[in-house]
């Protein structure tokens, strides 16, 4: 069967990496708890209702197709969350992770491709940031998914478990054919929440304008959703091939303001919108940009949108998402 189990498969990474998976000849087998994800999400390949938590849900999962490996993207992310329930957050991103490794192994599978983030940086000493920058995260988000690359590394050396952790930057953007997208509630991220704003009209807050950078807003690195899929489905083929494990960044290596994204905003959508200047949001460092240049020579990736084709999709998409909600119970399930 050729079967990939994607943990987490019916959020919004896990979904694009579905489909990435599938156009490269494999079949990804969606197990997830819908807690964060959609079932019309899981498209390309079966659908199995399940925890990561729950280890006798997973050995059935596993014994009944028998994938040749795992792609890990199932846990909690949003990060005001998580410093205020930390408990949540080590519970299914920390003891969800190693229910799943112990599963794996006794099912010997013993190659796994993890869902990783720059916040396990914490604030970096320097900009564009590389693996060997040392990981101090500072919300309970970033350390339980630091904790879960140090299970993996330990395992690799004593268990030869091998593993591609991919740390991601500010994924963004949608399938370009309008099949999937950005779906979160509640939604935290700046792209969608401004696309929102410009629908509904309303004020999108501005965290912080006095931060030390060219226009006083914050800078992340905005990388395609469909470029971060790809780097799974590349992550998978270097460990069939043989591959050493390995951790990398995903990111473009250039980075935009929060001001940018929002003229770029009003320049696709050609509309108009207010904004709300707003304190700092606490934990947020005014800079984080990837050097990729470790993901490019390891699994010979590249992003391949740029700005405007990220925010063209993410456009495209969430117009479809008002014009389903706006048909009211008449909407199709699917948003195909
Ligand atoms: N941001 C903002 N207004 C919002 C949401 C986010 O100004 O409504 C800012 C946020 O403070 C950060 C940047 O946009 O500087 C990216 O935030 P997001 O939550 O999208 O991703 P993060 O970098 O926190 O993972």
């Amino acid at each position: 069967m050729n079967g990939v189990l994607v943990v987490g498969g019916a959020g919004y990474i896990g979904s694009h990496t579905c489909l990435n998976l599938s156009q490269r000849g494999f079949t990804p087998i969606v197990y997830d708890n819908l807690v964060n994800g959609h079932r019309e999400f899981a498209k390309w390949g079966p659908f199995e209702f399940g925890d990561v938590r729950d280890r006798e849900r997973l050995d059935q999962v596993l014994s009944s197709y028998k994938p040749i490996a795992i792609v890990h993207l199932a846990g909690l992310i949003d990060v005001g969350l998580s410093v205020k329930k930390p408990i949540d957050f080590f519970d299914s991103n920390l003891a969800g992770s190693t229910t799943l490794f112990a599963a794996a192994m006794q099912a010997r599978i013993d190659k796994l491709v993890f869902s990783s983030t720059c916040a396990t940086y914490g604030i970096p000493l320097q900009v564009p940031i590389r693996e060997d920058h040392p990981q101090s995260p500072i919300n309970p988000y970033g350390k339980s998914k630091l904790m879960v690359e140090q299970i993996l590394k330990e395992l690799q050396f004593r268990n030869d478990f091998r593993s591609v952790i991919l740390r991601y930057f500010n994924a963004a953007g949608a399938d370009p054919q309008g099949r999937i997208g950005e779906w979160h509630t509640p939604e935290t991220h700046l792209i969608p929440l401004t696309i929102a704003s410009v629908q509904s009209n309303s004020a999108l807050k501005i965290f912080g304008t006095d931060y030390p950078t060219r226009d006083g807003t914050c800078i992340r690195d905005f990388i395609h959703v469909c470029d971060i899929a790809e780097a799974h489905g590349r992550g998978i083929d270097h460990l069939m091939a043989g591959g050493e494990s390995v951790a990398l960044n995903l990111g473009t290596g250039r980075g935009t303001s929060v001001s940018e994204i929002i003229e770029a905003v009003r320049r696709i959508s050609g509309k108009e919108m207010k904004v709300e200047l707003c304190p700092r949001r606490e934990g947020d460092p005014p800079e984080l940009v990837a050097d990729n240049a470790l993901a490019k020579a390891t699994l010979g990736w590249r992003p391949t949108f740029d700005l405007e084709s990220i925010i063209e999709s993410a456009w495209n998409w969430h117009q479809k998402m008002v014009s389903r909600l706006s048909l009211g119970p008449e909407a199709p399930n699917e948003l195909t």
